[in-house]
């Protein structure tokens, strides 16, 4: 694998295609479980990340993430943009200076990310967080299967689906305690949307 500043911008765009098409479905999601503006929030987020990656130039994939990482973290107020935002600025940080990107190097950024997730949301899996489908495709990338037939794609999708059946211990959805139970979370949603881009990114 070499992934290069055009496929990290390319990444970015797709991702903000989906966010923007899929606005009211992650509100809805939010609406159920939370405060309904979480599909406002990463449409914000992201059409921001898309507006400037389209202006500035970027000498290596770190400066891309470092970018949306920083755009996410100030542009959205919900606990989605300091989350995600400090998911790709871990992720950054793990590939500073690795140009393109190989594998491994891809593989430990995810980790990163994850982890970074984690100790800002101090929250772990099996909560009902985009944590419940971070991790698993974290595994899969480690576990060197994650680019075969896509695999982490599907991992990802059925994650999501299986948030479905958590109670939230964390996040607005807790206050809902059983009440969440039979939801999707919104979050492992997007998250979802984030790795269903990469995958098409990689592919063409
Ligand atoms: P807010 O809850 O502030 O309105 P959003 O609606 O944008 O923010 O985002 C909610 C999503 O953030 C949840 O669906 C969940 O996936 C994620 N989330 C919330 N709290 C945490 C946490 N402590 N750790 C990890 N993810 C979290
Ligand atoms: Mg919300
Ligand atoms: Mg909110």
């Amino acid at each position: 694998m070499e992934f290069r500043v055009e496929d990290a911008i390319h990444w970015f765009t797709v991702v903000n295609d989906k966010i923007q098409e899929n606005k009211e479905n992650l509100t809805t999601l939010d609406q159920v479980i939370g405060d309904s503006d979480h599909g406002i929030n990463m449409a914000r987020g992201f059409q921001e990340v898309v507006n400037k990656l389209s202006t500035q130039e970027y000498e290596e994939v770190a400066d891309v993430l470092n970018h949306v990482a920083m755009t996410l973290i100030s542009k959205v107020g919900g606990a989605s943009g300091p989350l995600f935002g400090t998911a790709f600025l871990k992720f950054s940080q793990a590939v500073k200076g690795i140009n393109p990107v190989d594998y491994d190097s891809f593989t430990k950024g995810l980790e990163e990310a994850l982890q970074g997730v984690k100790q800002r949301g101090k929250a772990k899996l099996g909560e009902k967080t985009m944590i419940d489908v971070w991790s698993p495709v974290v595994d899969v990338f480690q576990s060197e299967k994650g680019f075969e037939d896509n695999l982490f794609i599907e991992v990802a999708r059925e994650a999501m689906e299986n948030t479905k059946h958590i109670m939230a211990t964390k996040g607005r959805a807790a206050y809902f305690k059983e009440k969440s139970i039979g939801h999707i979370d919104p979050g492992s949603a997007s998250t979802y949307m984030i790795f269903e881009a990469l995958a098409e990114v990689i592919k063409g």
